[in-house]
């Protein structure tokens, strides 16, 4: 049988790749309130390594990549790095999964080095919350990034906002606005308790209610390749809504991703902390084929779901992940 596939069957074709930990954000959710600690330089993958691992995932089928962070931009020499990932043949797609903060200046670079398109993440449209969820006060700088990238034909955009209950629940619809009046997909995330216990769950089902209670009554389901999303469309919208439900409804049966994390471990689930060091084989001298064969069994053992509810957490913020 050719291609990735672990016990359960599910084939595994797309990769994550987390190129560093380092963010110039502090978002509240993702990194711990008490002090953010960097992985140390050496321990990071560097670029020779990434293309090493990127090249085996692609021969055993992986055909859509993602570079995410920490914050991806801020990594010296994305764009020639990047510009390698996107001409490996097998590559369909690369993509990329931004703050959005550097993006006016990166759009075009980004474009130009074969990328397709990017998310960016965006959870409020209030300059002050900005600054109180983020810790910088960047709403312009995203808000012009996104505009670039539209109009350097990065798309279709996915914006993701990560819905808080009591925190910013309560621009549901200004988020759906502007799936009216532009061409993005606005994807509602249910919120994690990665590094805060603080119970800010606010549900997809909670979200589509406040949504319908404010007017937006007809949702037109479309289909969402290889995207955990459930997606709708309003009628006469320009952009379309989506609901990423890992907490209330877990998508774990058709799951067909990997992360490798910024320090070079193998993350077969993000909300498991099972994990396997690709980076200590690799420096230890590990031969092209005992790294597929690794890969491969790594793949095999997926965890069949995770396990939030039973609140099991994972032990890293998603700052260390890639999400
Ligand atoms: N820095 C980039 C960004 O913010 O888009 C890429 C890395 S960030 C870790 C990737 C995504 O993870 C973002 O869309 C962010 O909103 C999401 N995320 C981080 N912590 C989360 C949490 N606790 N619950 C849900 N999503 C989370
Ligand atoms: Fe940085 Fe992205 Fe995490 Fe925010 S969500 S702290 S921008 S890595």
């Amino acid at each position: 049988m050719d291609g990735l596939y672990d016990i359960v069957g599910r084939r595994i074709h797309y990769l994550r790749v987390a190129v560093t930990d380092r963010c110039n954000f502090r978002c509240q959710y993702c990194m711990p309130s008490d002090g953010v600690k960097w992985t140390e330089h050496d321990n990071i993958l560097r670029y020779e390594e990434l293309l090493r691992i990127i090249h085996a995932f692609t021969s055993l089928g992986i055909d859509k990549v993602r570079i995410t962070g920490g914050e991806p931009l801020v990594r010296k020499g994305l764009i020639p790095f990047l510009k390698k990932v996107t001409a490996i043949a097998g590559i369909k797609e690369v993509v990329l999964t931004t703050n959005g903060s550097m993006l006016e200046e990166y759009a075009p670079l980004l474009k130009k080095a074969g990328v397709k398109r990017v998310n960016v993440s965006l959870d409020t449209l209030y300059p002050e919350r900005f600054k109180k969820i983020t810790g910088q006060d960047a709403l312009h700088q995203v808000l012009a990034g996104i505009k670039k990238a539209q109009a350097v034909g990065l798309t279709p955009i996915k914006i993701n906002m990560v819905v808080m209950k009591d925190f910013n629940s309560d621009e549901l619809v200004d988020f759906a606005n502007l799936a009216m009046e532009n061409p993005y997909q606005i994807r509602f995330i249910e919120y994690m308790p990665f590094c805060s216990d603080k119970n800010y769950l606010f549900t997809a089902a909670e979200i589509k209610q406040q949504l319908i209670t404010a007017g937006f009554t007809t949702m037109l389901p479309e289909v969402s390749n290889n995207s955990p999303a459930q997606v709708y469309r309003f009628p006469q919208s320009q952009g379309s809504i989506g609901f990423i439900t890992p907490v209330s409804q877990h998508f774990c049966s058709s799951c067909n991703r990997i992360r490798l994390t910024p320090d070079g471990n193998l993350k077969p689930c993000l909300l498991s902390n099972q994990e396997y060091s690709l980076r200590d084989v690799l420096r230890a001298g590990i031969s092209d084929q005992e790294l597929l064969d690794t890969i491969r069994q790594v793949v095999w053992n997926k965890p069949m779901e995770h396990e939030l509810k039973k609140g099991k957490k994972s032990e890293r913020g998603m700052y260390r992940i890639g999400g």
